[in-house]
């Protein structure tokens, strides 16, 4: 996904001004089950990958203060009637995805994810434009300035203003009620990711794992993930 500078600086802008009431916003979304989001498919189409053949879709979420994208990868059989598919959502993480980062685990999450719904035959990823838990590119940057300080990466974010995540993940739910799924088996460590999917609308019946292999430059953020954020791993 290409990110033009203008954009990023669009984004930083409106979540640091808007960081506040974006996330209250978003608690009133789960309370309702609906998220108050206009979900516009824009593009579907064949895509083969070195990981197996999937169908490739565009999507945008139109919400009264911004347009979120998100790209969704499909394979097999997904209809209503079909067992609950493993799903993955996956927050855009440039550094990592693109560049092969060993600063976090999130390369090695998308590879994982994508082999076990290719060994599955069936699934889906929905890769959210959603760089550092929300907070945008550069300021992800900026966050890693202040962790090789010392900081963690929830402090390093607090410290620039923002939450440790802002994801409030109405989009991949929109997304999942587009495809009429109802029930996934959810490919995450992460147990607010779990109870955000419920709270709108979608029944997790299964919480798979996905454990990258720990290295020493991920073993401050993993446990940072592990001890601060609830994440299971
Ligand atoms: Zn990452």
């Amino acid at each position: 996904m290409t990110i033009l500078a203008n954009e990023v600086d669009t984004a930083i802008f409106n979540k640091s001004a808007a960081s506040c009431s974006w996330f209250s916003m978003s608690f009133g979304f789960y309370n309702r089950g609906l998220p108050e989001l206009k979900l516009d498919k824009v593009a579907e189409a064949e895509f083969p990958t070195r990981f197996g053949q999937f169908r490739i879709f565009g999507f945008a979420g139109i919400r009264p203060t911004e347009t979120e994208e998100a790209v969704v990868l499909t394979m097999g059989d997904l209809s209503p009637a079909s067992p609950a598919p493993l799903v993955r959502i996956h927050s855009q993480c440039l550094t990592g995805d693109v560049f092969h980062s060993l600063r976090c685990d999130c390369r090695s999450q998308l590879e994982i994810a994508l082999d076990k719904i290719v060994a599955e035959g069936r699934g889906m990823l929905i890769y959210e434009h959603q760089e550092g838990r929300g907070i945008g590119l550069l300021n992800k940057l900026r966050a890693y300035e202040l962790q090789d300080q010392g900081l963690d990466t929830i402090e390093a974010n607090e410290k620039l203003g923002f939450a440790a995540d802002l994801r409030d993940y109405a989009l991949p739910a929109a997304i999942l009620n587009y495809f009429k799924i109802e029930q996934v088996r959810l490919l995450s460590n992460n147990p607010e990711k779990v109870a955000a999917l419920e709270k709108a609308g979608i029944r997790v019946v299964e919480r798979a794992p996905i454990i990258a292999p720990e290295l020493d430059t991920t073993t401050e953020y993993l446990k940072t993930k592990r001890d601060k954020m609830g994440h299971l791993f």
